[in-house]
């Protein structure tokens, strides 16, 4: 059998920067040990993120070019409209800046005050915004999403039997909808099985309630059903993505994701009541509803985008890239979390590192070893991000300390694949040696991961 290869070539590049040991050395000690605040020339393979660090195509170049900004009626939101619609079954659209946004928008129609949303892992944004407006998320996600040691093939699903349990104590009055974030995100980019999403759907019906999906990854969640699912094997991507939002009835996007675009997002529903009401938000916090925060270039490059993220050919080429990673890892012995997601590999470094007190912050020992070793940025999914508690002020231990390497889409080679794997073998190889890590020495009372500054505790490499 031929080995498998990329389905495009590169018609423009963008430099890397080298750099030596001696360089980052001084580097990562000006940014406080915190990769956050590193240059992006001071990086040589950036996998802090997925989001808006795609490669576009040739053809949504060219969409940039022939974009209409006109202030409303833009022909290019009409193509962005006719693609979403085409492609979800929903018939409103309204465009906004990015992902967070659409969450902004939507919840400031459908969350109030004391309400509970149920659903699988929320992303922070979507976290952080219902909190905001003093209602709880609760996290419903099957407990196999949590243990690393057990094969699960759609670790994102939620467990019926925990909605029940919240649909008992609150009462239907307080749960204005079900969220389903599709890839779960923060269990490591797993999928929802569409029997899982059908299950939702039967359960909502039950009690009269919506049901939203967080969409972000919804292409690569659609891989996963065809190539993981019985029964979805000989269907096409836009088939399984058309069925999976008919069990929705709306979705908040981050077009950074599976849009293959640097910025922007979107809200689509089927309920006109809703829409109409989001509209006044979105013409409030976006821009006017045919651009929402979006250029008219910016919305024909998403309509393409998202055609390009729904094929098969893409798809393969983006998962398989990730997995190849994760498999040379697994093959050189580094515990990584199995099965792989679809935007990134994560690292086990607390089983990597196992002479590093959890106090000094095992995750952001590696990321930073890693970094030093070789000038790839990866990012602490660790108690750095974990926080404190609000009472108690003391730090959260999770239970995973995990390094995140994250892979843009359609940016980087096989032979960088293997630059990474290398140089985690490398550090692997001495993991003994490195027993100590990092203290505080300033944080922010919340978020602090983004703008902490540490301090070498003596002893570290
Ligand atoms: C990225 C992301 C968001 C937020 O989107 P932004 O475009 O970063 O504002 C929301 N939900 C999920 C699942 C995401 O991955």
């Amino acid at each position: 059998m031929l080995p498998y290869a990329e389905p495009y070539k590169i018609k423009m590049i963008e430099p890397m920067y080298p750099s030596t040991r001696d360089d980052r050395e001084q580097w990562i000690k000006d940014a406080r040990y915190n990769l956050f605040n590193l240059k992006s020339h001071q990086v040589f393979i950036d996998l802090l993120t997925d989001s808006g660090t795609g490669a576009m195509s040739q053809e949504q170049w060219s969409a940039l070019m022939s974009g209409d900004e006109s202030y409303a009626g833009s022909k290019s939101f009409e193509q962005l409209r006719e693609t979403i619609t085409s492609l979800t079954g929903f018939p409103y659209v309204l465009p906004t800046h990015q992902g967070r946004a659409a969450e902004n928008v939507l919840f400031s129609v459908l969350v109030k005050e004391g309400n509970v949303i149920p659903g699988n892992a929320h992303f922070d944004t979507t976290k952080g915004h219902i909190e905001f407006r003093k209602a709880n998320a609760f996290d419903c996600t099957i407990d196999e999403a949590s243990d690393t040691s057990v094969y699960h093939p759609f670790k994102g699903n939620l467990d019926i039997g925990k909605l029940e349990n919240v649909f008992q104590v609150y009462g239907k009055e307080r749960i204005p909808f079900i969220i389903v974030t599709i890839t779960c995100n923060s269990t490591g980019g797993q999928p929802v099985s569409m029997e899982n999403m059908k299950a939702v759907r039967e359960f909502a019906d039950k009690y009269g309630i919506p049901v939203i999906f967080d969409a972000a990854r919804f292409a690569e969640n659609a891989y996963f059903i065809k190539t993981r699912e019985k029964g979805h094997k000989d269907r096409s991507v836009r088939e399984i993505v058309k069925e999976m939002f008919s069990l929705a009835d709306g979705m908040t996007m981050s077009s950074k994701k599976d849009g293959i675009v640097n910025m922007g997002g979107f809200i689509a529903l089927n309920s006109k009541a809703i829409f109409r009401e989001a509209t006044t938000y979105n013409i409030m916090f976006e821009g006017y509803i045919t651009y929402g925060g979006m250029s008219g270039r910016d919305m024909a490059a998403l309509a393409r985008g998202l055609k390009e993220a729904t094929t098969f050919a893409y798809l393969e080429s983006r998962i398989k890239q990730v997995h190849y990673l994760g498999e040379v890892l697994r093959e050189n012995g580094i515990p990584v979390q199995e099965p792989f997601g679809g935007h990134a590999i994560f690292v086990d470094a607390g089983r990597f590192l196992p002479r590093v007190p959890k106090e000094e912050f095992i995750a952001q020992t590696l990321a930073l070893e890693l970094y030093l070793e070789s000038g790839v940025r990866a990012v602490e999914i660790g108690t750095l991000l974990a926080d404190r508690n609000p009472e108690t002020r003391e730090n959260r231990y999770p239970k995973l300390e995990m390094v995140r390497l994250t892979i843009p889409r359609r940016v980087y080679t096989r032979n960088h694949m293997d630059y990474v794997a290398a140089a985690m073998q490398h550090i692997y190889q001495r993991q003994d040696t490195i027993t100590s890590g990092y203290k505080i020495r300033y944080e922010a009372p919340i978020m602090r991961h983004f703008t902490v500054e540490l301090e070498k505790i003596p002893g570290s490499v």
